[in-house]
């Protein structure tokens, strides 16, 4: 490593959807310092990262990794309902060893969502060509509407590379928080009637805008004026839920049908790595979570196999969480816990793998928010295994 002191690197920084590709790193003893941002998402994330220790632990205990693999295959014999959460910072790799994993042991797999209780996950999995790329974003919309965002927050550089330099776009905000410096409409909206509003939004097309409230009508008007629209939902928006997600659907299409215009949404979720692993257990076994592997074969019940439904019901005696856990997450009380991740999680899980972050310590395809692959390389490769590695180590454990 010595060699490497002082010297710089180029690097995707990993902390959030935007995988923003120009980091310049030094390694300065033996911790890293991005130097060419001053993004504090990007700081924090390196400040997080400098250090984490490298033994598994079992309640705090250090393990060496054949002892925690040893541990891992016990508890996964003694399960009989083992489920499986992809967590932030997995990659599409590690995704594809979660499917092995679960086809091995015959475990659940659930992507709780970016928020709790939504289908949000599910219902951008299936986006399709309503989907925005931020080439597109950045170079051909002429209207952008922020709904329930505030990127300065959740992706602090996003403004910066795709809005704000010359910015020529009609920025409209709902519910947002966008700052002073840009030319930005305003609309406030209660969060009830959100729903309402699309709905009526869909009527006035029809019937015209007479028909609608005065702020209805103003932004109706707005959206009718473009060329090339872009919906940028926050998740003051993806809060919602699946239904008002669908609707806003129907408008975009509706628009595009009445004013010859094309509208896109973008998600803007703070953790958008939950709606990357959906989309990557889509394209591995035609689900995008929820599922229950039998005889290796998967079967879907969202409704059945949910996370929160499992859990609620004792319907899970052991999680396994591969990657970082969601915001938020309690442990379930009488459940055996395995985490495999980058971070050292928060509460004390029974046991706990510390596995490579794709970009820094291992390689890895990363999902950028507009849903590019990104194969990321790492800044210390083969210091910690990635966590695909460590999946396939505990499937192997198990087999043997
Ligand atoms: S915006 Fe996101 S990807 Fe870009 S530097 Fe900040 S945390 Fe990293």
């Amino acid at each position: 490593m010595s060699n490497r002191v002082n010297s710089w690197q180029q690097a995707v920084c990993p902390f959030c959807g935007c995988l923003c590709e120009d980091l310049l790193v030094k390694m300065d003893g033996q911790r890293f310092s991005p130097l060419s941002v001053s993004c504090r998402k990007a700081l924090a994330g390196f400040e997080r990262h400098n250090g984490v220790p490298g033994l598994p632990e079992q309640e705090g205990t250090p393990l060496t990794f054949p002892e925690a693999l040893r541990t891992a295959a016990q508890w996964i014999a003694g399960a009989r309902l083992p489920l499986i959460l992809p967590g932030e910072g997995a990659s599409l790799e590690a995704c594809r060893a979660v499917v092995r994993l679960a086809q091995t042991i015959s475990a659940c797999v659930d992507v709780p969502g970016p928020l709790p209780g939504d289908g949000v996950a599910r219902a951008a999995a299936g986006m399709g060509d309503q989907s925005c790329s931020l080439g597109l974003l950045r170079d051909r919309a002429d209207r952008v509407v922020f709904w329930g965002a505030s990127p300065e927050q959740s992706h602090p550089r996003f403004l910066e590379r795709f809005i704000a330099p010359g910015c020529e776009k009609t920025l409209l905000a709902v519910n947002s928080v966008l700052p002073d410096t840009l030319p930005v409409e305003h609309y406030s909206v209660d969060a009830a009637a959100v729903l309402g509003l699309i709905s009526g939004l869909l009527l006035g097309l029809k019937q015209g805008n007479d028909a609608l409230e005065p702020l209805a009508a103003r932004l109706l008007s707005g959206l009718g004026a473009a060329r090339a629209g872009v919906f940028v939902l926050g998740d003051g928006f993806l809060r919602q839920g699946e239904a008002v997600l669908a609707e806003l659907f129907r408008l975009m299409k509706a628009l595009e049908i009445r004013h010859g215009a094309r509208w896109f949404a973008l998600m803007l979720a703070e953790a958008d790595h939950f709606i990357a692993n959906s989309a990557a257990l889509l394209a591995e076994t035609a689900f995008p979570g929820s599922m229950r592997f039998r005889d290796g074969r998967a079967e879907y019940s969202p409704a059945e196999w949910g996370a929160e439904a499992l859990l609620r019901q004792g319907g899970a005696d052991l999680v396994i969480c591969a990657g970082s856990p969601q915001n938020g997450w309690k442990w379930p009380g009488g459940v055996r816990t395995i985490v495999l991740s980058a971070d050292h999680p928060d509460g004390k899980p029974g046991l706990w793998f510390p596995v490579g972050q794709p970009g820094w310590d291992c390689t890895g395809t990363l999902v950028r928010l507009d849903g590019v692959p990104v194969w990321v390389s790492g800044l210390e490769p083969g210091k910690r295994p990635s966590l695909e590695d460590a999946l396939d180590q505990v499937r192997q454990a198990v087999l043997l």
